[in-house]
């Protein structure tokens, strides 16, 4: 049995692992579930957003009007995306975030329309959240322009 070597062949192991892929998103556990099994667990408005890339209307949400202390998840799988310290008022009628908890979400490109955006969705269900813009304020410049129907509001135990 290998597993007896412990000592150096371990840590070297684990270097490896590290040098090779993006531990923060290792680090999250997928889950993946059939449109079947989505559709039954979210409202028809979530998941068009959420499993279809859809887009809710602006300022519809009541989420824009949330400020207490708290964590904005996933409205799928209620991973945190965004702690309430990160909101900040765009005024473009959607929950805007200025940062995101580090490797909760992951983008891709979206080369749909003329300027480019960057979509982005949940790190663990893959449910599509938003876009972000590089015309957000400091300290990172960046606007995550988030659909309130794909997030769920958990305020801090008082
Ligand atoms: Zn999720």
């Amino acid at each position: 049995m290998k597993l007896t070597i412990m000592g150096a062949g371990t840590m070297v192991f684990g270097k490896m692992l590290g040098a090779g892929k993006a531990f923060a998103a290792d680090a999250i556990e997928k889950i993946s579930a059939s449109a079947t099994e989505w559709k039954k667990k979210l409202t028809p408005e979530q998941y068009d957003v959420l499993r279809e890339e859809g887009a809710e209307r602006p300022f519809t949400s009541p989420l824009l009007k949330e400020h207490r202390e708290g964590n904005f998840v996933c409205a799928a799988c209620e991973l945190p995306l965004f702690p309430t310290k990160f909101k900040y008022d765009s005024g473009t009628g959607w929950p805007s975030f200025f940062d995101v908890v580090p490797g909760h979400v992951e983008t891709k490109s979206d080369h749909k329309l003329l300027s480019e955006r960057t979509e982005y969705h949940c790190a663990r269900c893959g449910g599509h959240q938003g876009r972000v813009f590089k015309d957000g304020p400091q300290p990172t410049g960046l606007r995550y322009c988030n659909n309130g129907v794909a997030l769920k509001f958990v305020p801090d135990k008082a």
